[in-house]
């Protein structure tokens, strides 16, 4: 569905909040006064607030950020250089620098979470129905035959010309929300936001702090299943970014649940003990490969990449025997809600 909707960019032109023009002055309220904007891209609403800065340029300019980086790394548009690139018979094909950049970036994240990120899986989603909508639980058979053509060694990137070998096809769908959102956060800068709240489809990237100075209460969703938040954190200028299983998933007619976070060497739904990874740090790109791969790795795994990463982040690991594991780096600003003090229990990792 995502793959499918995500050619359909609907454009929710630009959705001014502050309609107060005589605040445009010198009045006090000016910098309280935010203007937003709503993109469906990448098959997901990604809404933009500015709070301060050239607001209506900031959002334009945001708004030609996230199509442009769709019309390149979208696998359903025919002109997009992952569509042409992944119908290319396996021959060398020139992408453009940009997205020869954001896969080198792909492929580093693969050798660093030891395959657990792994942006060739697109064959073995498009099976599952993950990439359409019409879900089945492939045969042990299918999956298997489907692994033979994955794996990111099968990538081959020589400046910005890029071959794929053994027919696989690639896939940036964990890794483009953030880089969406460190490009938008970019072009407000330009134009003079200090300000920002971003919500892409569920991540959450902030730039600087709330208007008034102070810091910005994220929701971490209940990840079971529910509607609700387990808890808040407060970041300022911080990407949060959460991979769960909640988010694309659907039951099959064994009666199990199915979610569209694949484990590469299993060709399944990653089931290795969590429910949701949420991961904090600067760079949104990096937070969205990273919140993908810890939820692949389980708990030990993780928790191990956490302690010998040289990127700093922090994560907040919701396991499914209840508890929250929670690195010391958010820690002091993690508040559990009272409703789940009895069913979760958080740990601090240091
Ligand atoms: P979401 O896009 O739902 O916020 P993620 O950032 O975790 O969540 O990305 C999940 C998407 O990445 C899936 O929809 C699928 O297209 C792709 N994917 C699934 N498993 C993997 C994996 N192990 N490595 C890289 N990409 C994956
Ligand atoms: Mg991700």
């Amino acid at each position: 569905m995502k793959k499918i909707l995500a050619v359909f960019i609907s454009l929710l032109s630009i959705t001014l909040t502050d309609c107060g023009k005589q605040g445009e002055s010198s009045s006090p309220l000016q910098s309280s006064q935010q203007d937003s904007i709503s993109v469906f891209a990448m098959d997901t609403y990604m809404t933009v607030t500015v709070y301060d800065g050239d607001k209506t340029a900031a959002l334009e300019a945001a708004q030609t950020e996230i199509t442009a980086l769709e019309k390149l790394i979208s696998v359903t548009d025919e002109n997009s250089d992952i569509y042409k690139l992944d119908h290319n018979g396996g021959k060398p094909f020139d992408v453009s620098y940009e997205t020869s950049e954001l896969l080198s970036f792909a492929l580093d994240m693969n050798k660093k979470t030891d395959g657990a990120l792994d942006i060739t899986l697109y064959n073995v989603l498009r099976e599952w129905g993950f990439t359409t909508g019409n879900y089945k639980v492939p045969s042990d058979e299918t999956i298997e035959a489907l692994l033979e053509n994955t794996g990111c060694e099968n990538i081959d990137i020589m400046e910005n010309t890029v071959t794929l070998y053994n027919n696989v096809s690639v896939d940036l769908g964990s890794v483009g929300k953030g880089e969406a959102g460190d490009r938008v956060i970019k072009v407000l800068k330009e134009n003079g936001v200090s300000s920002a709240l971003l919500d892409l489809g569920g991540n959450i990237q902030t730039l600087g702090t709330k208007p008034d100075g102070t810091l910005w209460k994220i929701a971490i969703r209940d990840p079971s299943g529910g509607e609700g938040s387990i808890a808040k954190i407060e970041v300022a200028d911080r990407a949060v970014i959460t991979s769960g299983g909640y988010e694309r998933y659907f039951t099959g007619d064994d009666g199990e649940v199915y979610w569209h976070i694949l484990d590469p060497k299993t060709g399944r739904p990653a089931r290795n003990g969590i429910l949701s990874a949420t991961v904090i740090g600067k760079s949104g790109r990096l937070c969205d490969a990273l919140s993908t791969s810890l939820f692949v790795m389980g708990e030990q795994k993780a928790v191990d990449y956490w302690k010998n990463s040289a990127d700093a982040f922090d994560m907040i690991l919701v396991t499914s025997d209840g508890r929250v594991l929670v690195t010391k780096g958010i820690y002091n600003n993690f508040t559990l809600y009272d409703e789940y003090s009895s069913a979760l229990r958080v740990e601090m990792i240091e």
